[in-house]
């Protein structure tokens, strides 16, 4: 075909999202989306990028993140376009930076910190002024946004120790469909979080209510993700029926000693339900978890480090029990000491990780933190980690099955049309890497380091990151979640 076109990606091997086996040929770009894939050897285009010996597949959509803010203080979006991720799903685990119909508290409400500890990014009244803000200014990234159940209850209520009362719950309601209308995807809730943790099933189905009219998502960080993860899963999957959305089971793990190798339960729990009502879940690639400091958490982990502190910020990347030792305090006291501070929890087990990371419809999230001092290593590292570690080094699934649960599955179940596959008419959101050395650099001792192996990221026809750097262009858009009868796969 001789023909001109924006962008040429040449002598690649494609791998197309959908699962099915690579295959041999060149991609054309016009514009923000794929204009033919074939053989191109005598089209002609403004740019030529040869991916010999390299894949070329669909750019990753990161299922879980906290990138409400990253997106409008660092646009760039390094953390995630350096590991190959084109989308981000943000507002998750009850928190979103908006809407903040008024003041927030000083000092900010944990998990909420984190997100911004100064507060002065909780500056949008409406979810459509946050919107307004992300399309003005865009990010490197797309993004599809949730709206908060945490952050609606501080938005709204006067103590959040308590139920909602009807107003309460009609005052959320409300900003739920103005949030709906603004553009958002659906719901997210972190019901073991202080903020919602007094908030009963009930108070959950009336706030998700407005959800099924516009074809919303509900999100989850469960109450419990231990003793109690069965019954956790029930409550969940019952605020799906009752709302009639589907349901997304967040960074799906058993934690704990005492429940190592319960994944086996919980998956059969969840694939039995699946047969009745739409459920999928995400996981990140690693066998410790990441959050605020706190006391609970501390109880049922091996190990603790310490990511953050705004009273002992000194302190961040030490690990809890040599705090405690340097400050000749209890652990208990030392905790006191460090708030507010985010921890990595060690509390999980790796055959647990793996199993969940098999099952058919886990996607792939980060669940990254971007404004910790010493971030979990997730943030910078899961996909390639995927890729790298679990797919090509322990051999979990193969490459195609690895990118279809970071591209097609995560755009089918999230809605993100013409997102996720390779084909004529998708966006051109791409990545463009070598199946043999891809792997995570950030590591628990230096959590901040590019991945191996990526050599190029394109969003909307838009080359984000090439050469190891972000090329300074931010194409990202706000995705809506399009309004399909069921979950359907891509
Ligand atoms: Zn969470």
């Amino acid at each position: 075909m001789n023909t001109h076109y924006d962008v040429l990606i040449i002598n690649g091997d494609v791998v197309d999202g959908t699962g099915s086996a690579r295959f041999s040929a060149d991609v054309a770009i016009s514009g923000e989306r794929i204009a033919h894939v074939g053989d191109l050897s005598r089209a002609t285009a403004d740019k030529v990028i040869d991916a010999s010996g390299l894949i070329v597949s669909p750019g990753f959509i990161d299922a879980h993140t906290h990138d409400d803010r990253l997106m409008l203080s660092d646009g760039d979006m390094s953390p995630k376009v350096s590991q190959g991720i084109t989308t981000v799903i943000g507002g998750n685990c009850g928190i979103s930076l908006a809407p903040m119909p008024r003041n927030i508290p000083d000092p900010v409400t944990p998990p909420l910190n984190l997100l911004d500890e100064q507060g002065g990014w909780f500056r949008f009244r409406s979810f459509a002024q946050y919107v307004d803000a992300l399309s003005a200014r865009p990010a490197a990234t797309n993004c599809a946004m949730l709206v908060g159940h945490s952050t609606l209850r501080v938005a709204t209520m006067d103590d959040v120790t308590k139920a909602a009362t009807a107003s309460e719950i009609a005052a959320m309601r409300e900003l739920v469909i103005e949030a709906m209308e603004a553009g958002a995807i659906g719901v997210s809730t972190g019901l073991v979080y202080p903020p919602a943790v007094a908030a009963p099933t009930q108070e959950v189905i009336e706030v998700c209510e407005p959800l099924a009219r516009y074809g919303g998502i509900y999100c989850t960080h469960m109450r419990d993700e231990g003793d109690r993860v069965i019954e956790s899963l029930d409550e969940s999957f019952l605020i799906g029926r009752q709302v009639g959305v589907p349901v997304v089971i967040s960074h799906h793990k058993v934690v704990g000693v005492q429940n190592h190798g319960r994944s086996a339960e919980t998956l059969a729990h969840i694939a039995d339900h699946m047969t009745r009502q739409p459920i999928c879940l995400d996981c990140y690639p690693y066998d410790a978890s990441s959050t605020i400091l706190s006391a609970k958490l501390v109880a049922n982990s091996t190990r603790v480090t310490v990511t953050w502190s705004k009273s002992l910020p000194e302190m961040a990347g030490l690990d809890l029990s040599e705090i405690a030792r340097r400050m000749n305090l209890s652990t208990e006291q030392a905790i006191e000491k460090l708030l507010p501070a985010g921890a990595i929890y060690y509390r999980m087990d790796d055959a647990d990780v793996q199993r969940i990371l098999r099952f058919d419809d886990t996607m792939i999230g980060t669940d990254g933190l971007p404004h910790d001092e010493k971030p979990h290593p997730r943030l910078w590292g899961s996909f390639p980690r995927v890729l790298g570690h679990y797919s090509r080094g322990l051999g979990l699934f193969s490459l195609e099955k690895a990118l279809h649960k970071m591209t097609g599955l995560t755009a089918g179940k999230f809605g993100l049309i013409d997102r996720g596959v390779i084909r004529q008419g998708a966006f051109a959101d791409l990545t463009i890497f070598n199946e043999q050395t891809v792997g995570e650099a950030a590591t628990f001792a230096q959590p901040v380091a590019a991945s191996i192996g990526i050599a190029g990221v394109l969003v909307n026809g838009s080359v984000v990151w090439e050469e190891g750097r972000p090329s300074g262009q931010r194409p990202g858009k706000v995705l809506r979640r399009e309004h399909l009868p069921a979950d359907t796969v891509q």
